[in-house]
């Protein structure tokens, strides 16, 4: 109907019709109902979306893009190496750093980022890097703790070196650490810890490298079901909430560790891992949790823990729902998040650090943000 009608207008109408078209255009795509208090946390995959995002989940995240050249790659990632060189992961993060990581989440939001050589190369950079780095460090005071891939940590005091979650990378062939490597990393480590099932979390073969070596590997129950001989020879310790039992380790020293019994939806178990290091640092690692938030849920003794216990390091899932009463109920002196970009989801599951940051930002608790092999050194008092 309009070209009919511009058919037969002179051209002065024609400018005006024009101009009369472009507040229209935009009111479209302008008033999308937003609380900005919303954290956006538990968003359905159907929830209402304006159109220029692809995902309601993806909302507060700038949108991605489809594809992208490999020069573009190559260069994002070298200057996102460059910047996290120079400005290590700190109380008080420098801003460029944000930059980098947010220009992190535009790579690897990438549809194909997962398969693409490029990517994977970066993956395995980073990790072989990580690896060298924790075979060379030795800890005399305080812990550092490196972040491997997604919920995956290691931490190590002066006596002793604990893992979470560690799994070799995606299912994609070329998006995982070698056996090789995860033979190195189960010779760094004293104990590992399974949060739950999840190939995200759980890895067979990460199990056994550890258990070639004697060291625990300890898991719920209903992890590895189907392995009757490798789910024997995993350790696992009554899920409750306290007190807190022991773990002995191959070198004598030994760890103590309440498996509180969390889940993620209502029947995976989940446990978030309390551990407390002989030098006295406690640590927690939460895995998938995100059980029911009614009265008896799993929020009743989360909210508790930080009156029972004195945390130094929170690992959350950054994606968990209620991330602010789980930081709150726990109330660690740092938070340190887990799970961002984990490449075996589709893009609007794939959880971005941009998201990280807008849902840590309003909780006012020290937190530190890092990416694959990244690590922090952490004391008392916090600095
Ligand atoms: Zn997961």
């Amino acid at each position: 109907m309009h070209s009919r009608q511009s058919y037969r207008t002179p051209l002065f109408a024609l400018v005006l019709l024009a101009c009369a078209a472009a507040p229209s255009t935009r009111a479209q795509t302008q008033p999308f109902p937003f609380d900005p208090a919303d954290p956006r946390e538990s968003v359905a995959d159907n929830a209402p979306k304006p159109p220029f995002v692809s995902s309601a989940r993806r909302l507060l995240t700038a949108p991605e893009l489809k594809d992208a050249p490999d020069e573009w790659i190559a260069n994002s990632l070298d200057w996102v190496n460059f910047i996290l060189a120079n400005y290590q992961p700190s109380l008080v993060e420098t801003p460029v750093r944000r930059a980098a990581m947010i220009r992190l989440d535009d790579v690897l939001h990438i549809e194909s980022a997962p398969r693409k050589p490029i990517v994977q190369q970066y993956y395995k950079a980073r990790l072989e890097a990580a690896l060298r780095e924790i075979e060379t460090t030795r800890v005399t005071t305080g812990l550092r703790i490196w972040k491997l891939y997604n919920h995956g940590f290691l931490v190590r005091t002066a006596s002793v070196s604990v893992a979470f979650d560690i799994v070799p990378g995606t299912r994609e062939p070329g998006f995982a650490m070698p056996q090789e490597w995860i033979d190195r990393l189960a010779a760094q480590a004293d104990a590992l810890f399974i949060s739950h099932q999840h190939g995200d979390h759980a890895n067979p073969d990460v199990a056994r490298a550890f258990l070639a070596l004697h060291k625990p590997v300890v898991a719920p129950e209903d992890v590895w079901t189907a392995e009757p001989t490798l789910a024997k020879a995993v350790t696992h310790l009554p899920r409750n909430t306290g007190p807190a039992q022991t773990l002995t380790l191959a070198n004598g020293r030994s760890l103590s560790v309440v498996p509180y019994p969390g889940h993620q939806g209502p029947r995976i178990l989940v446990n978030i891992t309390l551990v407390t290091t002989p030098e006295g640092f406690t640590l927690v690692q939460t895995g998938d949790q995100s059980g029911s938030e009614a009265a008896g849920s799993d929020f009743d003794w989360i909210a508790q823990i930080g009156r029972d216990q004195k945390v130094d390091i929170l690992m959350p899932n950054c994606w968990a729902n209620g991330l602010g009463r789980m930081v709150r109920g726990i109330n660690p002196a740092l938070v340190i998040t887990g799970h961002e970009n984990e490449m075996g989801h589709k893009v609007d599951h794939r959880e971005d650090y941009t998201q990280t940051y807008t849902r840590l930002f309003p909780l006012r608790y020290p937190a530190v943000v890092m990416t694959w092999g990244e690590s922090f050194f952490y004391q008392r008092p916090l600095r």
